[in-house]
């Protein structure tokens, strides 16, 4: 495990100096083409024409998945971990799991500014529940943001059948951050729950514990719920409010990038 920091902006040594897909015109052809191509296909694309590439990931409970990509990939490819200081105990000790399992080599701490005491003191006890909008930009959007200031692209778990925000989500397109154009790149968003279910077992992947005690979908541990039986993994997330996103893939109106 590496801290944020030194080890985010140094590309490979044989990292492509230029961007590809300069245009918006190339970046919808070339969404289009990888459409159904391979994960590990989309993910080793993006690895070798993306100067400087990373990959995010909450280690949550459908995590392990694209993380074994990353280990077929190039397990050198640089791991961004949000780590909120609201994570429940199982999900720091399930990340240290799989990235032992995997031999993933470069996980990245990325942590907000304000610790979660200095939070508390400027913004009052639980920020989570009178304002969790406000909550997820200070430890997720912002860190994130500013993280990926050393970086020309990402991928992340996204997939279509998530969420209705998400079902528009194409392979690769450009989002703005910090002023700066980056792609954005989603391996397995033509993939259902029972794909990644089937690699999991393939795999033989190590499942979030959480989800063996009716967590459908793991984030901070205030805002996170278990699920019923059939209910959608996702309504245990900010459950009773209408949040459904913490932000990381919505644009900058709130709405999604991917509408
Ligand atoms: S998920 Fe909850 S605790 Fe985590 S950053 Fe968002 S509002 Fe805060």
């Amino acid at each position: 495990m590496v801290s944020a920091g030194s080890t985010l902006v140094r590309p490979r040594p044989d990292a492509p100096a230029v961007m590809p897909l300069s245009t918006q015109q190339e970046v919808a052809e070339a969404a289009r083409e990888m459409d159904g191509a391979p994960a590990t296909t989309i993910l080793r694309w993006a690895w070798w024409s993306i100067p400087r590439f990373c990959v995010t990931s909450s280690f949550g409970a459908d995590s392990a998945t694209l993380l074994s990509l990353v280990a077929q990939v190039d397990p050198d490819i640089p791991v961004l971990f949000l780590d909120t200081g609201f994570h429940f105990e199982e999900s720091l000790t399930y990340r240290d799991t799989l990235v032992e399992r995997l031999g993933l080599r470069r996980v990245v701490h990325v942590q907000p500014w304000l610790s979660v005491e200095d939070q508390a003191s400027l913004h009052g006890d639980a920020l989570h529940d009178r304002d969790p909008d406000a909550c997820c930009q200070i430890r997720k959007v912002a860190p994130l943001d500013q993280a990926l200031e050393g970086f020309d692209g990402w991928a992340t778990g996204v997939r279509r059948n998530q969420a209705s925000s998400r079902q528009t989500t194409p392979v690769v397109q450009r989002v703005v951050k910090g002023g700066r154009s980056l792609l954005k790149v989603a391996p397995l968003v033509n993939w259902t729950a029972a794909d990644v279910a089937g690699h999991r077992r393939l795999h033989d992947l190590p499942p979030h514990p959480l989800t063996l005690r009716g967590f459908g979908s793991i984030g901070c541990q205030p805002c996170t719920s278990p699920v019923a039986a059939g209910e959608d993994p996702r309504a245990g997330r900010w459950a009773g409010t209408t949040k459904t996103e913490c932000g990381l893939h919505l644009g900058p109106t709130r709405r999604s990038e991917d509408e």
